[in-house]
């Protein structure tokens, strides 16, 4: 499946709820998604059949995102849907860990390849208070647990605040020591609650560079640039969407919770899935990937998506 700029699809990021219990400051407000109909949302079949549709289209990764998956019911349902599909190399998850620990064995048995973990900070006081509700030691645990179920190079994502969590650079890079983690930190996009925020929240990817200048480059992974500190087991990955545009190398495509496609993160373009099956679907699909905008335009102010990233899966 190609896009109009020549770019190949083939990542499909597919939101399974747009619910979460954790409330953190720079996705969502204090209150939380407004309740929608339990039928606005799109059922475990559909999320099924669309993931079966893009994958007949070209896609051979799947990531599971939200909101919350891990409080999405019949999610290990849908896994093991998905896992069945010929031709879908890859099913990933992003999840906040707070559910993982009694979770990862049936994860990993039903069929998730690899796991991305979302932490941001190392003290317990500062997780209570960015998360509004979490514990640390709650996706500490999880992160064991992950390890002890053999989820290989977890993911996990760290997004640079600043004046908040920059403090802990060395101490997010000390975790790759004797963990094959693979610890991405990721600039802070303009969107939904943080879109108002000081503008010293938003920290370039360079101050981790700056902060552990021992970094070694070992190229690019993706959209992120790949570091490793000398004789360290795991690595240290940027994912700059701020400071160097990587559109250019974009082949995703993500589909919300109440079955909208979205060419594009920060675009305002959508297209409804819902209803459609057989070759309408995949047709609507190979529509959708065909729209995907050259860029995004963060760096005129904010996203162009009048949702948050909890409503688009991040
Ligand atoms: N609830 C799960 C979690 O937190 O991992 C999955 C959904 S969450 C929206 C996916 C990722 O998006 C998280 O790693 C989160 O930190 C990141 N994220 C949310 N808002 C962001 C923003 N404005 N800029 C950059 N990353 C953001
Ligand atoms: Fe929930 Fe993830 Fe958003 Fe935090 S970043 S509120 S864990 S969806």
């Amino acid at each position: 499946m190609q896009d109009s700029y020549h770019r190949t699809i083939r990542y499909l990021r597919l939101s399974v709820t747009e619910l979460c219990n954790y409330r953190c400051q720079y996705c969502m407000t204090e209150d939380g998604v407004p309740k929608r109909a339990h039928g606005d949302m799109l059922s475990i079949e559909e999320l099924a059949e669309i993931g079966a549709a893009a994958v007949r289209c070209g896609v051979t990764k799947i990531r599971l995102t939200g909101g919350e998956p891990l409080v999405r019911r019949g999610i290990l349902t849908l896994i093991e849907r998905l896992r069945a599909l010929d031709g879908l190399r890859e099913l990933t998850m992003t999840t906040n860990g707070s559910l993982l620990e009694n979770v990862a064995i049936d994860l990993k048995k039903a069929g998730v390849d690899r796991l991305n973990v979302s932490l941001d900070t190392l003290s317990p006081s500062r997780f209570r208070e960015l998360s509004r509700r979490g514990e640390l030691a709650d996706v500490l645990r999880g992160l064991e647990a992950a390890n002890a179920a053999g989820f290989p190079h977890t993911k996990l994502n760290t997004v640079l605040l600043g004046g908040v969590n920059d403090g802990e650079i060395a101490d997010f890079v000390a975790l790759t020591k004797d963990n094959d983690y693979s610890v991405r930190f990721i600039e802070l996009m303009p969107m939904g609650v943080c879109a108002s925020f000081p503008k010293e929240r938003f920290l370039s990817a360079d101050a981790v560079l700056a902060a552990v200048p021992e970094l070694t480059p070992l190229g690019n992974d993706g959209v992120a640039e790949l570091y490793r500190m000398p004789g360290y087991r795991g690595t240290v990955g940027l994912i700059r969407p701020m400071s160097r545009c990587f559109c250019a190398d974009c082949d995703r495509i993500r589909i919300t919770a109440d079955g909208m496609l979205k060419p594009c993160l920060h675009a305002a373009a959508e297209l409804p899935l819902r209803g459609l099956h057989g070759v309408d679907l995949e047709n609507a699909i190979r529509k959708g990937a065909s729209i995907k905008p050259a860029r995004h335009h963060l760096s005129s102010g904010s996203s162009d998506t009048a949702r948050s990233m909890n409503e688009i899966g991040g």
